[in-house]
């Protein structure tokens, strides 16, 4: 990727012109509402049961407009995802792209290319190898209920309940947690049917149940468990490369083990967890994690959290566990959005939205509708990633100024500056530009690294103070 900034601007200039802005929004802050800010690690606060830097702020209505009355329930098999993809070109056109991809993965592998080299290639294969069991709906429903135990079921407050189902589900490697209650508009963001063709019913039943036609959400289970699990930035920095793929696969092999054993958890508490049957099934993540704050719908489409920015996969469950619910956020993200478009002019396929501001209006039948939001045009980012790059693409979330790391005080001035000040989102995005953070990096390099374990930073939400 090319630095299309302002080359002339020194680090130095920038240290010395951030340095000065920080200050006056330290100022500005504490004399507009007392904020007891005292530098850019400032005051922390809990949202979503997760500790936030304080410019995370609750809202009644996310970021995202919906009108729930002009909102139907999505049919998975829609998205241009899997089969969703051959359904919209034909069949035909869809295993020409294959064949495509499989011969420009072969040649780079043959001339050596960086990023599709044999190691790189062999560790994305092995990170599809799964040990840890099959994604389900009911849950593997091996271990203990209090009943095999001979004691009565978990009670405690909804309160109560969130916060041992957080810990737990951290524990199992999510990297927040959030939760939302299903109410007349809340289902809406549950499948009509899943990417298996399984209709997905809500019946008032006490048991969950599956047939060969539909899977039975009982009434009485009315919450939903919305998670993430972090992606390793330093890997997608890569994209579009098989180093960078991996990291998604890494991400969505952690997810199926969380799932697994958060619904053994809630089995062995006396009460139900449903889960994904499959990738990308149940109900549409960005659209549960907005609700229960973990971050807000962006330009390409995605979620970006305050923590990780878009370096996270999302996922869901359903429990009969009573939780307390969610508030979504605020953080100026989605308002960054209307002035930045880097995603937009990154994307090789042109698939992203160049609009200043978001539209009811949807491309095509790949987008749900009845959300004002900037949709993709899906089959020109899938047939780009079939045609040139080989693997899935990711460029626009490497490029991202959120993607920065998280512990880099100059990325938390940056965030602090847009909450706060949405003009400077113009000169940050200047920045962002002037200093490449935007820029392919090496695959070659990433196996010299030192990263840890899953390549993931994991201290960024500890509240133990
Ligand atoms: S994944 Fe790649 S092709 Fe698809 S929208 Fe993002 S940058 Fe564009
Ligand atoms: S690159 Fe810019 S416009 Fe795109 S999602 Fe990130 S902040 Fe938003």
């Amino acid at each position: 990727m090319e630095d299309k900034g302002n080359k002339s601007l020194s680090r130095r200039d920038f240290l010395r012109i951030a340095g000065l802005s920080a200050s006056s929004i330290a100022a500005g802050k504490l004399s507009s509402n007392s904020s007891p800010m005292t530098s850019v690690e400032v005051a922390k606060s809990h949202t979503a049961g997760n500790l936030r830097p304080w410019w995370v702020q609750t809202v009644d209505e996310p970021t995202t407009e919906i009108n729930w009355d002009g909102m139907q329930r999505y049919d998975a098999r829609m998205t241009a995802r899997g089969q969703g993809f051959a359904n919209y070109i034909g069949q035909a056109e869809a295993d020409r792209l294959t064949e495509i991809a499989n011969q420009v993965k072969k040649q780079r592998l043959d001339n050596n290319v960086p990023g599709y080299t044999l190691k790189d290639q062999a560790i994305n294969a092995a990170q599809s190898a799964y040990t840890f069991g099959s994604r389900s709906f009911l849950g593997p429903q091996n271990v203990e209920t209090p009943m095999e135990r001979g004691v009565p079921s978990w009670t405690g407050t909804a309160e109560e309940a969130a916060q041992i189902l957080r810990a737990a589900m951290r524990h199992f490697g999510a990297a927040t947690v959030g939760f939302v209650e299903l109410n007349k508009n809340t289902r809406k963001l549950i499948y009509s049917y899943d990417p298996d063709g399984k209709e997905i019913v809500f019946e008032n039943v006490d048991e969950a149940y599956e047939t060969d036609g539909k899977r039975v959400i009982p009434d009485k289970a009315k919450w939903v468990i919305v998670y993430t699990v972090q992606m390793s930035s330093e890997s997608l920095k890569r994209a579009p490369t098989v180093i960078a793929e991996q990291t998604t696969r890494l991400a969505y092999g952690r997810a199926l083990d969380i799932q697994i054993k958060t619904q053994e958890f809630i089995r062995g508490l006396g009460y139900q967890c449903l889960g994904e049957a499959s990738s990308n099934s149940l109900g549409i993540s960005p659209a549960f994690a907005v609700m229960v704050g973990l971050g807000e719908l962006a330009r390409h489409n995605r979620l970006i959290t305050p923590e990780f920015g878009p370096m996270v996969r999302v996922f869901k469950m359903i429990t009969d566990l009573r939780v307390q619910p969610d508030k979504p956020i605020d953080a100026g993200i989605m308002k960054f959005c209307k002035h930045c478009k880097k995603c937009a002019e990154a994307c090789p396929a042109s698939a992203l939205s160049f609009d200043d501001e978001p539209s009811w209006d949807i491309q095509g039948d790949w987008n749900n509708s009845g959300h004002k939001a900037y949709f993709e045009d899906s089959i020109k980012c899938k047939t780009f990633q079939r045609e040139n790059a080989a693997t899935n693409c990711g460029i626009c979330f490497a490029v991202c100024p959120f993607a920065k790391k998280n512990k880099v005080w100059i990325h938390d001035w940056v965030k602090t500056g847009i909450a706060t000040f949405p003009f400077l989102d113009g000169v940050i995005r200047s920045m962002d530009d002037a200093f490449s953070y935007g820029a392919q990096k090496d695959p070659e390099k990433w196996w010299q690294l030192d990263l840890p374990e899953y390549g993931i930073d994991t201290e960024q939400t500890t509240n133990d103070e």
